[in-house]
């Protein structure tokens, strides 16, 4: 009989510890399954998405063996985007909270390789990080993996699918030959497979269903006439009225465009794509998770990798070119128990593109005609909360205790009103209840943070 429970497991008393202390009750299917086999330091083939506790069970694989007196990179994980990078890393600090000594560090492109290389002096056992970047570190000699042991190649499909294919090799040129590969992808396509015959040595493969409860989505397809896209996404809005929802596009430029088209009808709407800088990309999420904007445009890649828990909705804009892609993307909405909502527009030229997303759960696709839904014209989604910015973060000292405090001390604002604080290097934001917001934007502009005057603007 097979069993659930992590203490199962021969790893370490401290993992077992943080594990238990995150809440993790019980092994999800893809831990009890590539557990076992990558505690056998066996190299490991995985399809599995996000939210399926994939990061957790390479983490764990890794900690697991990871010799903290030594002053060597003992563990390298690859990963997509900076997002990904970020939560990957939080994940491997959060389980080896109980592992004393244990340098973790995040290596991403669009940050300053000044502040990377001092890091760097002080030998991380484990390092997370971009393609690109790493590779500068590799050859500039400021990185070395002579004593690395296990490399993992997160959301692999994603990496070859923004051209890291060439960057990854070279990385890999300065990696062992004896080493265990892990690697995790959401799809399989043919060169995936072949990724891993070039890098692998005899993987096991595992593999997580990529179909999601379907009953905990309810899914519906609208077909819309040419030229009425815009006309019925807004239709759809104001029918279901989704507290949070993530609408996909299938070109960037699009993202942009739509943004602006929802913005001047009175929607709270920011987009997400590759053309924005980093800043203004942790902005837009910033917004988006803290509730002061009720719609994300994004397409697939913009959007891989975010942790948004509790969407409300997810809508396409435009149908996946593939139905797997599909069910990826609806995949976001609906999870931690809730029911969770998925809505495609399609052309009538796209009808085989709905019946192979049909054939591919397994389940035929519920149609509505769009003259069932609900407009109501005046009706406007509100978010509740509204973000201010303030020009001073980690680097000034400012913590979240801090602006709680400067925005509830006169006592005109309360604990419940202020929501997520979000501290960078050198910006802050905070969320604030949106009817009270000027009021906040006041109090911070007259008085001070921790002693200190800083800039402090709403953000729209
Ligand atoms: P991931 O697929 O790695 O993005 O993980 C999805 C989420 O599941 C993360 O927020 C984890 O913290 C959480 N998680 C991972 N493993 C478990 C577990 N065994 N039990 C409950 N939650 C978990």
């Amino acid at each position: 009989m097979t069993t659930s429970a992590f203490a199962s497991l021969p790893i370490k008393t401290e993992l077992l510890t943080s594990i238990a202390s995150l809440g993790y009750e019980q092994m999800t299917p893809i831990q009890a399954q590539a557990l076992p086999v990558l505690l056998k330091r066996q190299d490991l083939l995985a399809q599995a998405k996000t939210g399926s506790g994939k990061t957790a069970a390479f983490a764990i694989g890794l900690l697991e063996k990871l010799d903290v007196q030594s002053y060597q990179t003992q563990a390298l994980v690859l990963c997509p985007t900076r997002e990904l990078a970020d939560q990957v890393s939080k994940e491997i600090r959060q389980l080896a909270k109980t592992i004393a000594n244990i340098k973790i560090l995040t290596l991403c492109g669009g940050q300053p390789m000044s502040g990377q290389l001092a890091s760097l002096e002080r030998h991380p056992h484990v390092v997370v990080g971009t393609p690109g970047r790493i590779l500068k570190h590799v050859q500039k000699g400021s990185l070395q993996f002579g004593g690395l042991e296990t490399l993992v190649l997160d959301e692999a499909d994603r990496m070859l699918d923004m051209g890291f294919h060439e960057d990854i090799m070279l990385i890999l040129d300065s990696i062992p030959r004896k080493r265990q590969t892990l690697l995790f992808s959401a799809t399989y396509p043919d060169e995936i497979r072949a990724v891993s015959d070039l890098i692998q040595h005899e993987p096991i493969e595992i593999r997580i269903e990529a179909t999601h409860d379907n009953k905990k989505i309810k899914q519906v397809f609208y077909q819309f006439n040419k030229g009425e896209r815009s006309k019925t996404l807004v239709a759809l809005l104001q029918h279901y009225r989704p507290e949070s929802s993530l609408i996909f596009c299938n070109r960037k430029q699009q993202c942009q465009e739509l943004a602006d088209d929802l913005w001047q009808q009175g929607f709270h709407v920011l987009a997400l794509h590759g053309d924005l800088e980093q800043f203004e990309r942790d902005q837009v999420l910033v917004q988006f998770s803290n509730q002061s904007s009720s719609i994300l445009v994004a397409t697939d890649v913009a959007a891989r990798g975010l942790d948004i828990k509790e969407l409300a909705a997810v809508i396409n804009y435009d149908l996946s070119t593939d139905a797997e892609a599909h069910i990826h993307r609806i995949g976001r909405t609906g999870r931690a128990g809730n029911v969770g909502l998925a809505l495609s527009l399609f052309l009538q030229s796209e009808q085989w593109r709905v019946d192979g997303i049909g054939k591919f759960q397994g389940k035929a696709v519920t149609i509505e005609s769009t003259n069932s839904l609900k407009t109501r014209e005046n009706f406007k989604l509100i978010p509740p909360m509204a973000t201010l910015f303030i020009n001073g973060g980690r680097k000034d000292k400012v913590r979240a205790g801090d602006i709680l405090g400067a925005l509830t001390a006169s006592q005109k604002l309360q604990g419940k009103d202020i929501g997520r604080i979000d501290i960078f290097d050198k910006i802050s934001y905070v969320a604030v209840a949106r009817p009270l917001v000027k009021q906040a934007l006041k109090i911070l502009t007259e008085g001070k943070i921790k002693g200190r005057k800083f800039r402090v603007r709403k953000l729209r």
